[in-house]
């Protein structure tokens, strides 16, 4: 960083060495990134509020008049104080159409998206500004806090609540820490993606895993319970779905998977992933009848957490609304943070679900008679 620091001193020789405003106007020159939309972008309100670095009239002619390979020695000096400005959180949004092709995602958003930035300090300060990523990280980095601290507060609850303590804190713990690790690696990935082709790829391929990792938790303890006094088809289902997990995180590990052309089959893997759910639901729902599955199995609950992972990757994968209104929704209300936003609440409705299974079992005092699943 330091290095950094003193490459971008040392070019302040030039014709006009007035410091700061000389390194803004380099800044604010550089190429195709800013200057074929400049007039686009001081129209858009919310990049006219995201320029600290303005350029004066004066020193860009300044810069025309040289010759060819002093602009050429001068375009690259430019592209080094353009690092150097991102590091220290510099930077403007830019337009969809100037990202570079490995930061091309969603054509629908058409402004605000943040610029390519070499430096995670500039990538976690990114947090705090207003882009096309805000919402994305803020619902699962807010969603992750939230299940953090439900986690802690079910293991801390006292062993009196349970029938088996070990056991079933296990159980929990496997959802939390499902939930937490796919938020987790959700917020990180949004927070970091602009940093590099390479940073984009590792954490893309985490943030799938997360989501396999979330549906495998979910079933834990919703197999656990429901098939509390069967444990032979209880194993048969959480095997069965350990396995599809797995398979599902080997296939996110697939460089094209994370790609704008397998949207479609990212949110297939996922659905069809939590939909393998339907055969345990159906089994249990003949067993013991439609009325005992919606009141004592929570099926009502269930139902309402498939719904709203379903209409989030369905909006995922068809990039609504944003796809009837391009640039409308560049900031807020775009399909993946209505995504985002249904994963943390299905998960949440998850926890209140299984929690009441819980009970169920705790006021049952574990008795199991020989004709029950649950
Ligand atoms: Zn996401």
């Amino acid at each position: 960083m330091s290095s950094r620091k003193g490459s971008a001193t040392s070019q302040g020789n030039g014709p006009s060495n007035n410091g700061r405003g000389r390194e803004d106007v380099e800044l604010a020159e550089l190429g195709p990134l800013l200057k074929e939309k400049g007039d686009q972008l001081a129209t858009n309100s919310s990049s006219a509020q995201d320029q600290p670095c303005p350029a004066t009239q004066e020193e860009e002619e300044e810069v025309r008049v040289l010759t060819l390979p002093l602009q050429a020695h001068h375009a690259m000096e430019k592209m080094e104080e353009f690092v150097y400005k991102i590091w220290e959180g510099c930077w403007r949004v830019i337009p969809y159409d100037v990202l570079p092709d490995w930061l091309k995602d969603n054509d629908y958003l058409l402004h605000g998206h943040r610029p390519p930035m070499p430096s995670f300090r500039a990538c976690f300060k990114s947090i705090f500004r207003i882009h096309t990523e805000t919402g994305n990280i803020w619902t699962h980095l807010l969603g992750f806090v939230l299940f953090l601290c439900l986690g802690i507060l079910t293991m801390l609850r006292p062993n009196m609540y349970f029938m088996a303590p070990l056991q079933e804190k296990v159980v929990f713990g496997m959802f939390f820490l499902g939930a937490v690790l796919c938020l987790s690696f959700s917020w990180l990935f949004h927070t970091v993606y602009c940093h590099s082709e390479k940073v984009s790829r590792t954490f893309s391929k985490l943030d799938y895993s997360g989501i396999a990792l979330l549906i495998m938790g979910s079933f834990v303890p919703w197999l656990y319970y429901s098939f509390y006094c069967s444990p032979q088809p209880r194993l048969i289902y959480l095997s069965i779905v350990c396995v599809l997990g797995i398979s599902a995180i080997i296939v996110a590990q697939w460089d094209r998977f994370a790609t704008p052309k397998h949207r479609q089959t990212r949110a297939g893997v996922f659905l069809g992933l939590g939909l393998s759910g339907v055969v345990p639901t159906m089994h249990f729902t003949i067993a013991e009848g439609f009325v005992k599955a919606t009141t004592m199995g929570q099926m009502g609950w269930f139902f309402l957490m498939a719904m709203m992972y379903i209409t989030g990757a369905g909006l995922y994968a068809a990039r609504i609304p944003e796809r009837f209104f391009p640039g409308k929704f560049d900031i807020w209300f775009q399909s993946h943070q209505i995504f985002h936003v249904l994963v943390v609440a299905a998960a949440f409705v998850h926890f209140y679900g299984v929690s009441n299974l819980q009970e169920f079992r705790y006021g049952l005092e574990g008795g199991c008679t020989d004709d029950s699943l649950l």
